[in-house]
């Protein structure tokens, strides 16, 4: 039996140890934080996945949650006029309705059913000298540590990173008692030209269905606020300021919201970055990157936790059509190059939204307004954003687009 260690019990480690599992791999899980501190942590993510990623998890019997898990039906797209007023303001339904489960509930029934179904855990923090440990004992070690210190393994590409320092100053804010969307759920995204970004849609959180505020400000800008925010309640208040100043009419859903616990709030910010996928620890040994360890895009399209399952499956893919060679280096580059033909495309998309909008875009979401085809095609994008190149990423396809709706 071929054995493989995954460093990171995350979307994508487990996701990936779990389908290997049922291909009769031998598969370890090293963990840096137990089930109880995943899930009494602090939240990590607004983790909203499309149709695709959730089938995914629906073969492999992973979706526990579809009957808690409030649905997210639709996304609607909103840009103040900058007097108080809306310039652009329209909806459209998911093809396939979206869903986010808070990680801190799903991973640890995750690790559960990864030990149920015949896998190993280990609780450690990894470093080189566990690496190297895990490498000669294990015929291929994958790094799934998301955002973990050991990424500085793997070199960044810049030949593929767009850009060298943060685009926005994050923050997510778990609440309960915001007014729902009428007529159906949504991510309600809201574009503040050259402020930031606001997104907001129904989740389902550790004590129950929640709605999760997620706030990008721009470099320098006034919603880049966080550095004073010293307490739970600050950051509550700070996250309705916005609302209150910039978006009035996601302030009126908000005149109840409570935080739904102490640790359902995050601020932070990390430059998007593209890395070689093979890191050579100093016996010389490989290891592989996975998902944001390899590929770490912005949130502000809502794709991370997408990518991780997108990454995992086609690792899945790409280690069982290896059979019984060895995983050497050109394996590991082989495995990543195949993911990277679809997520070079996810990144493009994502550092698009993050500059300025040009005009064909603005074009594009008003023209969204009044012919429902076009704010359908953006809306569903999301579960497969490849498409966006065929007329919406440049001016000549999305006039090309326009002129035959
Ligand atoms: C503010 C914000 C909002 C987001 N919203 C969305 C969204 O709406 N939709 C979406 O699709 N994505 C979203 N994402 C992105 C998404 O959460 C991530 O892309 C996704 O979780 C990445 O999965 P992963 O498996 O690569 O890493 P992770 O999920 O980060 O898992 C990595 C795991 O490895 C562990 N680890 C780290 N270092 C070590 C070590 N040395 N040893 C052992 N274990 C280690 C960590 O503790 C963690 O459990 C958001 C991200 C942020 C920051």
């Amino acid at each position: 039996m071929r054995s493989i260690v995954i460093v990171g019990a995350g979307q994508s480690g487990l996701q990936l140890g779990i389908g290997l599992l049922a291909a009769g791999y031998q598969v370890t899980i090293v963990s840096n934080r137990t089930p109880e501190e995943i899930r009494t942590g602090k939240v990590t993510s607004s983790q909203c996945m499309f149709g695709s990623a959730l089938m995914r998890e629906h073969a492999l019997g992973l979706n526990f949650w579809d009957a808690e898990c409030p649905p997210v039906e639709g996304i609607s797209l909103t840009v103040p006029d900058g007097a108080g007023g809306v310039a652009i303001s329209w909806a459209s339904r998911l093809d396939v309705p979206a869903q986010s489960v808070d990680q801190r509930l799903k991973m640890p029934v995750w690790l559960a059913e990864f030990e149920r179904r015949g896998g190993r855990v280990e609780y450690a923090q990894a470093g080189i000298a566990e690496l190297e440990e895990y490498a000669s004992q294990a015929e291929l070690v994958i790094v799934a540590a998301g955002k973990g210190d050991i990424t500085s393994l793997f070199e960044r590409d810049a030949q593929r990173s767009t850009f060298a320092a943060p685009q926005r100053a994050l923050a997510l804010t778990y609440v309960t008692g915001m007014t729902p969307r009428e007529p159906y759920s949504a991510v309600c995204f809201n574009v503040i030209p050259g402020v930031g970004e606001y997104f907001v849609f129904p989740a389902l959180t550790t004590s129950g269905p929640c709605e999760i505020m997620v706030l990008e400000g721009v470099p320098g800008g006034p919603m880049d606020c966080w550095g004073e925010v010293r307490s739970p309640e600050q950051h509550l208040a700070t996250s309705k300021w916005i609302l209150d100043t910039f978006l009035p009419w996601e302030a009126r859903r908000c005149a109840d919201i409570a935080l739904t616990d102490e640790n359902g709030i995050l601020s932070g910010r990390f430059p998007p970055t593209v890395r070689h996928p093979v890191g050579t620890l100093p016996s010389g040994a490989p290891v592989l990157g996975l998902a944001d360890v390899v590929v770490l895009n912005d949130p502000i399209t809502g794709q991370g936790s997408n990518n991780a399952s997108k990454c995992a499956a086609s690792y899945l893919a790409s280690i069982l059509a290896h059979g019984d060679r060895p995983f050497d280096a050109e394996f590991m580059r082989l495995a990543f190059e195949r993911y990277w033909d679809y997520a070079r495309y996810v990144s493009a998309w994502t550092n698009a939204l993050l500059t300025p909008l040009p005009e064909h875009v603005l074009n594009l979401f008003g023209a969204a307004g009044e012919d429902g085809r076009i704010s359908h095609r953006f809306v569903n994008g999301f579960d497969d954003p490849r498409d966006y190149f065929h007329w919406f990423m440049d001016p000549d396809s999305a006039k090309a687009y326009l002129d035959r709706v």
